[in-house]
C-alpha cells in the first residue's frame, strides 16, 4: 500500500468517525436506562455501541469497497424479542437522514465487523470506555487500519474532550495518525486542525500521568507506588478509553500507565482498545510499549497476547518509567 492510498482511506475513516460522533452526542444527551444491556462478561453495551458499529461499517464498506473489519460488538442480543425497543432506538439513530434500515440490514451491517479477514483489516471499538459514556464522562470512538501486523492508520474521536487552556468547546476532538506521516488533532468546535507532538517534559516532579478511571482495569495500588517512586506531584488523571492516548499525543500528559489487575491475570488487551491510540502517540513522537518495554504486537489475532499491560510516554521519560515499573513489580 502506498501513502496516497492511505490518504483516501484516512479521509474516509475520519468522515465515518465524525458522522458517528454526532450520533453518540445525541444518544448521550437523551440517554435513558433502557438504552443499555449487560453482556455475558457483565460489561455494559449501549445503543451507541451498536449504532456506531453499524454506521462506521456502512461508510467504510460503501466508500472503500468491501473491506475487512474486526469490531467489538455483534448483533446477537438485538435479535431477542425482549430487546425490541432497544433495536427500534438503534434503527432510528442508525438510519438518521436516510431511508430507514430494516432489522436484517442493521444486523448485517453490525456483523460486517466479524467477516473473515486476512492480513489487512480495520479494527473498530465503536465506544471505547462504555462505562465513561454511561457516567456522562469521557469515551472514544476508535478505528485503526492494521496491515501486515502494523498499525497504518489510527483515528480517535473524543466527543467530550475539552482543551482546558484553549477555551471551551463542546464538539470534541478528532485525532488522526498515518504511519510515517505524523499526527494531527482537529478541534471539531472550531474546525481548526493542527499537527500534534508529545511533551518535552523530563523533570520528574512536573510529569503528568494518566490512567484508567475503572480500578478493575488496572492495578491502582502498584500504579500509586510507581507515582510516588517517580515523585510525581500531581495525582494521575483518571479517564476512560483511548482518550488517554490522545492526551499524551497532544502533550497534555507525559505518561500513560496500565499495569494489569492481579485479579484478572488472564485478561488480554484487545487490539481495538489500543491500535489507534498507539499509532497516535508514536506518530506524535512518543513511545508505546508493554510494561516490560516490549513493543505492542498487533500481529497475533484480536488480542495483544504477546504483551502485558501498557506504557505510553513522551519518549524522553520512557526508560525512567520502565525502571520504576520493574522496581515495583
Ligand atoms: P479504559 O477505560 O482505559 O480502562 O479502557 C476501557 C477498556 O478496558 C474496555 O474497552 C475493555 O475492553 C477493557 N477492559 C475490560 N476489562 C479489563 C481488565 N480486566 N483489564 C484491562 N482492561 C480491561
Ligand atoms: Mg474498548
Amino acid at each position: 500500500m502506498n501513502t496516497m492510498l492511505f490518504q483516501k482511506e484516512k479521509e474516509i475513516a475520519q468522515s465515518a468517525i465524525v458522522a458517528a460522533m454526532e450520533i453518540t452526542r445525541r444518544i448521550q444527551n437523551g440517554f435513558s436506562r433502557g438504552d443499555m444491556l449487560t453482556k455475558a462478561d457483565r460489561s455494559p453495551v449501549t445503543i451507541a455501541d451498536f449504532t456506531v458499529q453499524a454506521v462506521v461499517c456502512k461508510i467504510l464498506n460503501e466508500r472503500l469497497g468491501p473491506v475487512a473489519i474486526v469490531g467489538e460488538e455483534d448483533s446477537e442480543a438485538l435479535k431477542k424479542s425482549e430487546n425490541r425497543e432497544l433495536l427500534e432506538r438503534i434503527l432510528s439513530f442508525a438510519s438518521a437522514g436516510q431511508e430507514r434500515l430494516t432489522p436484517s440490514q442493521l444486523f448485517a451491517l453490525i456483523d460486517l465487523a466479524h467477516s473473515p479477514h486476512g492480513e489487512s483489516f480495520w479494527a473498530l471499538d465503536p465506544i471505547d470506555g462504555t462505562k465513561g459514556f454511561l457516567r456522562g464522562d469521557q469515551y472514544a470512538l476508535a478505528l485503526a487500519l492494521i496491515s501486515g501486523g502494523q498499525v497504518r492508520i489510527g483515528i480517535l474521536g473524543c466527543p467530550r474532550l475539552l482543551r482546558s487552556n484553549r477555551g471551551r468547546s463542546s464538539a470534541g476532538f478528532l485525532f488522526s495518525a498515518v504511519k510515517g506521516e505524523g499526527a494531527e488533532a482537529l478541534n471539531l468546535a472550531t474546525g481548526m486542525s493542527r499537527r500534534i507532538h508529545v511533551s518535552r517534559r523530563r523533570e520528574r516532579s512536573l510529569l503528568r500521568m494518566v490512567g484508567s478511571y475503572e480500578s478493575s482495569h488496572h492495578d491502582p495500588r502498584t500504579q500509586e507506588k510507581i507515582s510516588s517512586l517517580l515523585h510525581l506531584r500531581q495525582a494521575a488523571q483518571k479517564l476512560d478509553g483511548q482518550v488517554k492516548y490522545g492526551i499524551v499525543a497532544s502533550g497534555d500528559a507525559d505518561l500513560y500507565l496500565r499495569i494489569p489487575n492481579p485479579q484478572t491475570p488472564d485478561y488480554r488487551e484487545n487490539i481495538w482498545d489500543h491500535a489507534a491510540g498507539c499509532l497516535l502517540v508514536e506518530e506524535a513522537g512518543g513511545i508505546v510499549t508493554d510494561i516490560s518495554g516490549k513493543k505492542l504486537d498487533f500481529s497475533r489475532g484480536t488480542t495483544l497476547n504477546g504483551n502485558s499491560g501498557i506504557m505510553a510516554s513522551n519518549g524522553l521519560v520512557h526508560s525512567l518509567l520502565l525502571e520504576a515499573v520493574s522496581h515495583s513489580l
